[in-house]
């Protein structure tokens, strides 16, 4: 698979990957669907709300410490720039960092912008964001409003960035172009990689760049025992760090759906070797991770080491509370890799997984490697999972399912889905930080933390009982998935 990084706008996921967002099936299905490169894709004749990929893109380029973001779009499109912030300084103290705001502004584009254009008032944003915040780069976010009145959205930041003389980016994230919002983060990673990043000058042997969202440290105590240093992008880096991921060792990623796009990237254009491995979490994923890292840097002899040791470490522990677990019936409803990779985790926990809603599906990933997929790794090691859905947070979807399979336990990845649970009588656990899951210790960190969630149920019913659904007994009844129409089989 060839990323081109001399165009301006990024390939979207369904032309490039072949993604979807409406299955059900289970999940050997869908894998086995996806190997033989079928289309399985089912649209759905309704739909609530969902994400869209320009405010993905947002969401890793504004926590870049020292650049603006300017949103090209009415102010609706910047519904969500407050928690942008708060996840931003919530997510600093986490990695003791010195808090700052995000710098992100809206060229809010109104009625006559539509009709004459906004391309003067983008011009206009661009030159405050660089005289109020003295940036070392402006990125600018296109919106559905400036893709459909056709803004010359390129060649504004091309002609600013000569004026300016800093990195002035555009980023091809228009709502509308892609069903699936991870494509935002595809879009902020290429125009980084075509606009920020560098050829090396000197390679790092000893240093790993790591995808990932925020979320806790906890790379540098495990990479420090095996003689590598994390270097965790995108989010609380600068644009000088950014300038130089080309020097790396390796890069690994905490989640495919995120870093698919940037890992293939840097090694297409830099040789930065992807470490092609399923997501470290779970025994198997955090053996196979640690070994594929190994390879790539020369630290076989010590991360065997290490796996011998951590494995020690956590085996009485686990034991006690996958005697606890065994059994317990849980649903889960995150995004694709995130999704399946707590499908290998609660595995390990020997919960029994009774279904998922996963919220879109990638057949494959940018590499064209099979050890990166996760869902394939979960079905492998731990064998199929029935409902196995692809619903983007279709809550009336979930809410129907979740009132059939009635499990023990809801583990969902967004905060809107958690209350879902509650007022069904379910105890639900959402963790925002993924890397709390993360490699031994993380089963440790979920096991437990799953034993608290489910001493809530008397708390959780007592909710319930008092709460009132916005769906009928009627739809209840209905098949969940009687809105997705027939596979699109290519
Ligand atoms: S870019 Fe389009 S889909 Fe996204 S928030 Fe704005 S209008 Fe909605």
């Amino acid at each position: 698979m060839t990323i081109n990084i001399k165009s301006p706008e990024v390939e979207i996921r369904e032309a490039r990957l072949a993604s979807s967002n409406g299955f059900i099936g289970t999940a050997k299905e869908l894998c086995h669907k996806s190997k033989r490169n079928k289309c399985c894709h089912r649209n759905r004749s309704f739909s609530q709300c969902l994400e869209c990929s320009s405010s993905r893109a947002l969401s890793m380029l504004v926590m870049i410490r020292d650049v603006a973001v300017i949103n090209h779009g009415p102010i609706g499109c910047s519904a969500d720039f407050a928690e942008f912030n708060f996840t931003n300084r919530a997510e600093q103290i986490r990695r003791n960092l010195p808090l700052k705001n995000v710098k992100l502004l809206s060229t809010n584009l109104q009625e006559k912008d539509m009709v004459y254009g906004g391309e003067v008032k983008l011009k206009e944003a661009i030159r405050d964001a660089y005289v109020r915040f003295r940036p070392k780069a402006i990125f600018v976010t296109a919106s559905c409003a400036s893709g459909i009145i056709g803004d010359d959205v390129s060649g504004i930041t091309d002609e600013l960035e000569k004026e300016l003389g800093i990195p002035v980016v555009y980023v091809s994230c228009e709502g509308f172009k892609s069903q699936i919002w991870a494509t935002g983060f595809d879009s902020a990673f290429h125009a980084i990689v075509r606009k920020i990043v560098k050829p090396p000058i000197k390679k790092k042997k000893d240093l790993i760049n790591i995808i990932n969202f925020w979320g806790s440290d906890v790379f540098t105590d495990l990479f420090a025992r095996i003689g590598l240093r994390p270097n965790y992008i995108v989010p609380f880096t600068t644009v000088d760090q950014l300038k130089r991921i080309s020097e790396a060792a390796a890069t690994v990623q905490v989640c495919s759906t995120l870093g698919t796009y940037l890992a293939a990237a840097l090694e297409q254009e830099y040789g930065v070797p992807e470490v092609k491995s399923p997501p470290p979490y779970g025994l198997k994923g955090t053996d196979e991770f640690f070994r594929e890292l190994g390879r790539s840097t020369g630290k076989k002899k010590e991360v065997e080491i290490l796996i011998e040791k951590e494995r020690e470490r956590i085996s009485e522990e686990l034991e006690d509370i996958k005697d606890k677990l065994k059994g317990k019936r849980v649903y889960v409803s995150a995004g694709a890799a995130h999704g399946h990779s707590l499908l290998a985790l609660l595995s390990d926990l020997e919960m029994e997984v009774v279904g998922a809603g996963i919220f879109h599906h990638d057949p494959h990933y940018d590499n064209g490697d099979e050890r990166s997929d996760a869902l394939k790794h979960v079905v492998e090691t731990y064998g199929d999972i029935k409902n196995f859905s692809v619903c983007n947070k279709q809550v009336f979807e979930l809410v129907n399912v979740l009132n059939k399979l009635k499990p023990d336990l809801l583990v969902v990845r967004h905060g809107g889905l958690a209350v879902w649970g509650v007022k069904l009588g379910v105890p639900t656990l959402l963790v925002g930080d993924e890397q709390f899951g993360i490699g031994y210790q993380g089963i440790i960190n979920y096991g437990k933390k799953i034993l608290d969630v489910l001493s809530t149920k008397d708390f959780v019913e007592n909710i319930a009982a008092h709460s009132e659904l916005p769906y009928t007994n009627w739809w209840l009844r209905q098949d969940p998935y009687r809105s997705l129409g027939r596979e699109q089989h290519e």
